[in-house]
């Protein structure tokens, strides 16, 4: 049976439970042990799909097409383990399946309440989707104390009581605050948090101390006596030079090792730490810098785009550069300014985006890449922004555009059965096209001696999707007698995944999302060699 971790954050949000969490579910993996992550996010939305960047940053793309929290990011980069639907849940999920069922008359006449229904409910996804894992790491959003939080903190308990102390750990992360002024580190509010978890019936096993300097052993001893916590189970954590730290440090700290003892289990194998050692050396000592621009509509909040800042530090590294990302603002960027803007750029990257506000800045931005030849990379809404300028400077359609954004445009880009011929709906690889999101993985076949066949090294490839709008297909012909090819496409020929310049060093556009699947330990060929190509640019 699986052994469960809950983690818990305290004191403020913002702590790094995801990282820890994904540091642990590592440490824990590379010991021969078989993980699940999950998070539970207290929010009534149903899944962060419909929730801005600016609110909440990044919405990530499961393969098996869910729209999740970019915590999921951060465990599939640190573990290479593909999270799946059924590793995130939000309140707003349990209540629309509550309600579902209580419409239904399921519940039999009874009053449908937080404890049990909700709380069985958070328990069964607890459990859901569940085999031969070892561990099933849970990570609870928010902070202890929220009202919002409150049933996953009460579901937490009793689930521990259902399957034991033996199979269940609750880790709790606070923030041990250093006081410039007196000069001294406080465990007061660690205190006061762990005393709220406790009120709510959870008793910490492990406190992680999130800390900007380290602990002295007598403030470890009081958080320990306060907090009725071995003094090995006070674990601290100091501010890690980079992300790619974090599974070094927690392994110095010995988290996992506690983990393992309050299981009473031993590691199956010996942890490999030395990619991280690896990679944490290159990021702190590269020096030579590429200059990538990065331009899009949600660029002053930084976790907006999170797993694609991941996947080009990636592609940094696995070229030794220190990838150097200005973030412009498209609806800022006038035509006549772009020349000075760009101008010292080494590659022009357009990300996914909804919606026509900075269009044109973006389109202009692809004019000036595609001329001066710097290296260019679109992604989903920046492949269709290309297709676009394409059509409009190259093949003098001058009212291209995609009916996501004007509807009276000649739609280059659009609904399927918006550029359906003879009036036969044209049916992709999706049943649900033409209304609906295209989400997850999906096949693509790569077209003999193109670029991405190169740099991909295989003929079929699987990438996550989340668009609603396609290539017009229709067209084709007419954009690869002008030099704009279509590299990949669907199985069926019908959708087009990829288009590149013939005449142009590195111009690709996809109509997917490769930055979800790039890791740190293995970067994405398509960063790499975008980058590579900006290097040497
Ligand atoms: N808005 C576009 C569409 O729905 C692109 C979406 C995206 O970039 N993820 O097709």
């Amino acid at each position: 049976m699986a052994r469960y971790i809950f983690v818990t954050g305290g004191v403020v949000s913002s702590l790094g439970k995801g990282l820890s969490s994904a540091s642990l579910a590592y440490l824990l993996k590379s010991q021969g042990y078989k993980v699940r992550i999950r998070k539970m996010d207290p929010y009534l939305n149903v899944d962060p799909g419909t929730m801005s960047p600016f609110q909440h940053g990044e919405v990530f793309v499961t393969n098996d097409g869910a729209e999740t929290d970019l915590d999921l990011g951060h465990y599939e980069r640190f573990t290479n383990i593909s999270a799946k639907k059924s590793d995130n849940i939000t309140t707003g999920k349990i209540y629309s399946d509550i309600i579902k069922k209580e419409r239904k008359g399921k519940y039999l006449g009874k009053t449908v309440q937080v404890i049990p229904h909700v709380t069985d409910r958070i328990r069964e996804f607890i459990k859901e989707d569940i085999t031969n894992e070892d561990f099933v790491i849970c990570e609870i959003g928010g902070t202890v104390g929220d009202i919002e939080s409150l049933p996953y903190v009460e579901a937490i308990r009793q689930f521990s009581n259902e399957v034991g102390r033996s199979k269940s750990l609750f880790i709790h992360l606070t923030f041990v605050p250093f006081l410039k002024s007196s000069d001294e580190i406080k465990t007061k509010p660690t205190q006061h948090s762990v005393k709220e978890l406790r009120s709510l019936g959870i008793q910490p096993d492990i406190i992680i101390c999130r800390s900007q300097k380290n602990i002295p052993l007598d403030q470890r001893k009081k958080i320990s006596l306060f907090c009725n916590v071995s003094i090995e189970n006070v674990i601290e954590t100091v501010d890690v030079r980079t992300i790619y730290e974090a599974p070094i440090s927690f392994y110095n700290e010995k988290l996992d090792k506690q983990v393992l003892k309050y299981f009473k289990l031993k590691p199956k194998k010996k942890v490999n730490l030395q990619p991280w050692k690896k990679i944490t050396k290159t990021v702190l000592n590269t020096k030579k810098v590429v200059n990538i621009a990065i331009i899009g509509k949600y660029v002053n909040l930084k976790d907006a785009y999170k797993s694609l800042d991941e996947a080009l530090i990636h592609g940094g590294i696995n070229n030794n550069v220190k990838v150097n990302l200005t973030r412009i603002e498209s609806d800022k960027l006038k035509p006549n300014q772009i020349n000075k803007i760009l101008r010292n750029v080494s590659g022009i990257l357009i990300p996914g985006g909804f919606g026509k506000r900075g269009t044109e800045g973006k389109i202009s931005a692809i004019k000036y890449a595609r001329k001066n030849k710097i290296p260019f990379l679109g992604i989903c809404f920046g492949m269709q922004m290309a297709v676009i300028e394409f059509a409009r400077n190259a093949l003098k359609i001058n009212n291209a555009g995609s009916s996501e954004l004007d509807k009276n445009c000649y739609p280059v880009v659009g609904l399927l059965h918006e550029w359906n011929q003879d009036g036969k709906l044209i049916k992709g690889t999706n049943k649900n096209l033409g209304g609906t999101m295209r989400l997850g993985s999906y096949e693509a076949k790569l077209r003999h001696n193109s670029l991405v066949e190169k740099i991909y090294k295989s003929k079929t490839i699987f990438e996550r999707h989340r668009h609603r709008y396609e290539v017009n297909n229709n067209l084709k012909n007419k954009f690869e007698n002008k030099g704009m090819i279509f590299s990949g496409m669907s199985p069926d020929n019908k959708l087009p995944e990829i288009i590149e310049l013939k005449n142009h060093p590195w111009f690709i556009g996809v109509q997917y999302h490769p930055e979800f699947k790039s890791r740190p330990l293995s970067p994405h060929p398509l960063f790499s060699s975008f980058i590579k190509a900006a290097k040497f640019y």
